[in-house]
């Protein structure tokens, strides 16, 4: 069976989405740390990271880059941490979180609750960092 990510990016399941290519989909964490948290994930179904081939791995970090410095753009911060966890939801997947500090990253903190408009709001804003 599919990946709740996987229907995201074949459309089955509606997303905000922020970026997309080839082999990568970039869409709002719908529990965000922050405005701007964003998970990037590989279009192939593989649930650890870190059994992506050396070469995907790497471009996904690059594609991940790209979205992080959007979203610093967009949502002004220190920086934007990186996170990987992936004991939620069994599809790779890369967390970017705009970070004042440390303290920002923890996922224990409680999460945001955004409107509808305002995750478009939050996606269009980095779309037009890219
Ligand atoms: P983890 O697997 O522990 O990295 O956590 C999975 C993350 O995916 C959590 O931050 C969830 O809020 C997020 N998530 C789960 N389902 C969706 C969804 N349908 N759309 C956007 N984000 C999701």
């Amino acid at each position: 069976m599919a990946t709740i990510f996987s229907r995201i990016v074949a459309g089955e399941i509606p997303c905000y989405k922020v970026a997309e290519d080839e082999r990568f989909f970039a869409f709002l964490d719908i529990n965000p740390l922050a405005k701007g948290h964003t998970l990037v994930i590989p279009k192939q179904e593989v649930d650890y990271l870190f059994d992506l081939s050396d070469a995907d791995l790497a471009a996904m970090q690059v594609f991940a880059k790209h979205i992080a410095l959007a979203i610093g753009k967009a949502f002004p911060c220190r920086k934007v941490g990186q996170a990987v966890l992936g004991l939620e939801v069994p599809h790779a997947h890369i967390h970017l979180v705009p970070m004042q500090s440390e303290k920002d990253m923890l996922f224990s903190n409680p999460k945001l609750k955004l409107t509808d408009q305002e995750f478009q709001a939050v996606a269009a804003a980095i779309r037009a960092e890219l």
